[in-house]
């Protein structure tokens, strides 16, 4: 498979349509060897972009995908790193985007990664008790600072995302470039509704994550939770939670509609985790769709998504519409 690359946003850098994070996993769920297998195999495949934030795995996350990155040797060039602040400690400024919080972050984060900059700086959650001129001024520091090249948002409204941009004109200082989102067949609405003008007017990208929802897109989960998922850790708050959706009403509907795209997939000679990857790498709007393995083999196999893209004609994607029902209201 030839990976695609993308520009992220309006900006000059290209990133691969497919990237890898290392949420839950890395740091976590497998050990440092298995994240190192984890990220040859994208990198050999064609993947430059990875993204990591200072709460995921306590930290250990940034470590572990560091001690990757420097083990191969790759040219930093090569790499777009990224970082995302928010949750660093249990201290009173150890969190949210302060001025003194995003400073300090980006250093603890790059100090974890062995790196001199990260490419991307995100704030991984809107702060309302911050001002927004003290957010953007901080963010635009660090880069002034050369310890990162862009910053973005994740889950940020519209409006929050809207404010900063004229915060930063009237300052003329550097606005958000993108932004990183939950998308995937079950949540829709944000990137292909609420973002439109941000795509439009400011020439923001989107870096999207859970393109799977956490694997559920895969099929995996059809026939109740294998033992070697991350639905099956057992002391992760948000993957019981996960879990235990799928016995809901919701979650019912939701593998039984898994199961339909299971059988589009099928018929286009493709596995469900490919179609429901290729069918967010059909969205223009999208720089790069983050996924995330706890295996090469997972990476493998959703690389041939790219593959899968041009068969996703207009028929089809009406057939993933009439499963889905959820197309959003424009
Ligand atoms: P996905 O929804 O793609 O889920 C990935 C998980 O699904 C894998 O770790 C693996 O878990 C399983 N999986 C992947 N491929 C396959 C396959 N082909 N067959 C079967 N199972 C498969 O993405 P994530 O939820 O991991 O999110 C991706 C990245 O997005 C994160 O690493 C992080 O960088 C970012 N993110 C950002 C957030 C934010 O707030 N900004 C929030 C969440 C994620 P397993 O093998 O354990 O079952």
């Amino acid at each position: 498979t030839t990976m695609e690359y993308r520009y992220l946003g309006k900006s000059g850098l290209m990133v691969s349509c497919l990237s890898l994070g290392g949420w839950v996993t890395y740091g976590g769920q497998v050990s440092p060897e298995v994240a190192q297998m984890c990220m040859k195999t994208a990198y050999d495949n064609g993947i430059n972009f990875f993204d990591t934030a200072e709460v995921y795995s306590g930290g250990q996350c940034e470590i572990d995908m560091g001690v990757a990155i420097r083990k191969f040797g790759w040219k930093r060039s090569d790499l777009v790193i990224s970082t995302k602040l928010f949750w660093g400690g249990k201290g009173p400024n150890d969190r949210g985007l302060s001025r003194k919080h995003i400073v300090e972050g980006t250093d603890a984060s790059l100090k974890r990664l062995q790196l001199d900059y990260v490419d991307l700086l995100y704030a991984h959650r809107p702060d309302p008790d911050t001002p927004m001129e003290e957010i953007v001024r901080a963010f635009n520091f660090v880069i002034e600072q050369g310890k990162a090249f862009y910053w973005g948002t994740s889950e940020w409204s519209g409006q929050q995302i809207c404010e900063a941009h004229a915060v930063a004109q009237r300052l003329n200082l550097i606005p958000p470039l993108m932004e990183q989102p939950q998308y995937n067949m079950f949540h829709r609405d944000r990137v292909e509704k609420e973002y439109l003008p941000l795509y439009k007017n400011f020439g923001m990208g989107a870096t999207i994550w859970s393109p799977l929802a956490s694997g559920l897109l895969s099929g995996k989960y059809n026939d109740g939770v294998p033992a070697d998922s991350r639905l099956a850790i057992e002391d992760n708050a948000v993957m019981k939670r996960l879990r235990e959706s799928l016995e809901s009403e919701d979650g019912r509907v939701k593998i039984s509609k898994v199961v339909q795209l299971g059988h589009l997939a099928q018929q286009l000679g493709c596995t469900t985790a490919q179609l429901s990857l290729a069918w967010c790498l059909k969205n223009p709007n999208l720089s790069s769709v983050i996924t995330g393995a706890s295996r090469p083999s997972q990476i493998e196999e959703n690389v041939q998504a790219l593959q899968v893209v041009p068969l996703l004609t207009e028929e089809v994607m009406e057939a993933i519409e009439a499963v889905l029902l959820n197309r959003p209201v424009l």
